[in-house]
């Protein structure tokens, strides 16, 4: 039998860190198996399901790379699938129409509550004949006895009983279809195998198991994943900072990072820390991922992300990074090849925003001096190595601008002035980076290049004077 699996969001938001766990688990799950992966979107909500959601998560699967092989399928395309599933269960006598007044259903809901009892149909409509012509609801007609036992891949065997469960909703006053029914259908009809989603829906699961078998089609397997906690124990959601996959995103996260952070968030093999996808793909276990919830803890994904930026392929970071140099306007067809400056400082960044906020000096005059920085090494002793310098950059040809020559150069100057090199290297760097923390001076000047190693010597000079003139 070939293993599918789904991803089934609801499009009322964005496509947020808990949604994507779910999504790779689903994913993993399918790849590993040699199976399929569905994308489905549950938009039967109509209040609350936006456009704007569904492209959202749309952009936010892409980004992260979680291929889907079929759909993505829309629940508001299946309507009349959905219907002709009610319309069955009602000619089967296993659903009913139900006619119960509003005020009756919420006096009941009360008077439950108040004998401190679990709100549930007490199931007058059942044997009850209802004019189809006045407007009513349609309901399963739930076992009466007996129960339902979830033997879930996660947290093991789960029993239900039946009278716990009462006679579901499964069309609406308005004739729509509601969300448990359209689950059923959906999952029988899309052959899926493994229902694999956050545990909020654990009681949701005996209801649709029993409409399955009223439809005569047998149980996939559920694997129920533990929902992911805030550093404060709360559920994580926006109070905690950003939540949405595609907000990592903008924050400078490498989408195999994010990733690699989610996998590990309740999942774990040995004490390995990073996996590449093809590693996932082979060690992931559903049955491994912890029954606890697990918490976020950015600092880890942090560290994860600076490893990423490390070890990845130069050409691939460079090519996230553009988009964030772009942000400051900076137009990276202008100035070094992106790839050089990830090569000289993907060390010193944890985000991809870092990474553009200190590689900007290599395309775009700084705005001023770290104070501290100028105090100490733009003074005028500094005068003399910076003109000289200024002098030997001159006469080299552009050609010869590479990190081995300019290492000479500066050297060179250092020798003649009987200085070692940090005090002519680092009043060079201040000049041209506006801080006394770059790569090392020679990959600085060539990234920077020659026309702005000249411009900012000269504006350093002109700093050094004013301030000498000043005092
Ligand atoms: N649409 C549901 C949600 O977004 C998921 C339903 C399911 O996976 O069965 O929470």
């Amino acid at each position: 039998m070939t293993v599918r699996t789904r991803f089934a969001p609801s499009p009322t938001g964005y496509l947020h860190v808990g949604g994507a766990r779910t999504a790779l688990f689903c994913y993993l799950h399918a790849r590993k198996h040699g199976g399929r992966f569905v994308l489905r979107i549950e938009d039967t909500d109509l209040e609350r399901s936006t456009a704007e959601s569904v492209n959202a998560i749309l952009e936010g699967m892409t980004w992260l790379g979680l291929d889907y092989d079929e759909g993505p399928f829309y629940q508001t395309q299946r309507f009349d699938r959905y219907h002709a599933v009610i319309d069955d269960l009602l000619a089967r006598g296993l659903a009913y129409r139900c006619d119960c007044p509003k005020e009756r259903l919420e006096s009941m809901r009360e008077e439950q509550m108040a004998q401190k009892l679990k709100p549930r149909y007490d199931g007058r409509c059942r044997e009850h004949q209802v004019d189809p012509a006045t407007p009513h609801v349609i309901r399963f007609r739930n076992p009466l006895d007996g129960e339902v036992v979830v033997d879930d891949l996660i947290r093991g065997r789960m029993v239900f009983s039946n009278q716990e469960l009462d006679d579901l909703i499964i069309r609406r006053t308005d004739g729509s279809p509601t969300y448990n029914l359209a689950v059923v259908v959906d999952d029988a009809d899309m052959a899926i195998t493994h229902v694999i989603r956050g545990d909020d829906h654990i009681n949701n699961t005996p209801r649709q198991i029993n409409i399955l078998r009223a439809m005569g089609v047998e149980p996939p397997q559920y694997a129920h994943v533990p929902m992911i906690l805030g550093d404060d124990g709360a559920r994580l959601s926006k109070r905690h900072g950003a939540v949405s996959v595609i907000a990592y995103r903008d924050a400078g996260y490498l989408p195999e990072a994010l990733l690699n952070y989610l996998v590990r968030l309740g999942w774990s093999h040995g004490d390995q820390e990073i996996f590449s996808m093809d590693e996932m793909i082979n060690l992931f276990d559903i049955t491994d991922v912890n029954k606890a919830a697990s918490s976020f803890n950015t600092d880890k994904l942090d560290w994860l992300n600076q490893e990423y930026i490390k070890v990845a392929d130069p050409s691939h970071v460079a090519n996230l990074l553009r988009p964030h140099l772009g942000r400051l306007d900076i137009d990276p067809t202008v100035g070094p090849d992106p790839v050089l400056v990830v090569q000289a400082q993907a060390a010193r960044a944890r985000t991809l925003v870092e990474l553009a906020a200190i590689s900007a000096f290599c395309y775009q005059d700084f705005a001023d001096y770290d104070p501290d920085a100028a105090k100490k090494h733009l003074r005028p002793v500094a005068r003399e190595p910076l003109t000289r310098l200024k002098a030997a950059f001159e006469l080299m040809a552009l050609e010869d601008w590479t990190p081995e020559s300019l290492h000479h150069v500066v050297e060179g100057v250092a020798e003649e002035l009987g200085e070692k090199l940090g005090k002519v290297a680092q009043p060079l760097r201040v000049a041209i980076v506006g801080r006394a923390a770059s790569p090392g001076i020679d990959v600085t000047l060539q990234l920077v290049g020659k026309d702005a190693v000249l411009r900012r010597i000269d504006r350093a000079l002109a700093y050094i004077d004013a301030r000498a003139g000043a005092v």
